[in-house]
């Protein structure tokens, strides 16, 4: 089996306890992660999210803001304060 692999419930010998899914594979005594756990890690970390207003990626789902009401979705800091703020005071005038 390689290293990393998820080990069968008769193999624990010598196995690592994979911190993120609590499950045992073959560890190499550096190794915390199984494999599994490192491809999830992986295509998260990858994962690109782009601003609904100009389209550019963002990195961090969480230095985004809801586009609302201009549109639907996030946005990035620079359209959330160039455009949806000014257009949400407007909105606000307008009631
Ligand atoms: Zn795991
Ligand atoms: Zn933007």
């Amino acid at each position: 089996m390689k290293l990393g692999d998820r080990y069968d419930v008769e193999n624990l010998d010598g196995a690592t306890l994979c911190g993120y899914c609590q499950n045992y594979f073959k560890g190499d005594g550096d190794m915390d992660t199984c494999n599994e756990c490192i491809e999830l890690a992986k295509s998260l970390f990858t994962n690109k999210y782009s601003c609904s207003i100009c389209h550019k990626e963002f990195k961090d789902y969480k230095y985004s803001h809801n586009a609302q009401p201009v549109a639907d979705g996030q946005c990035c800091d620079e359209c959330n304060a160039t455009v949806v703020i000014p257009q949400r005071f407007k909105n606000l005038g307008n009631k």
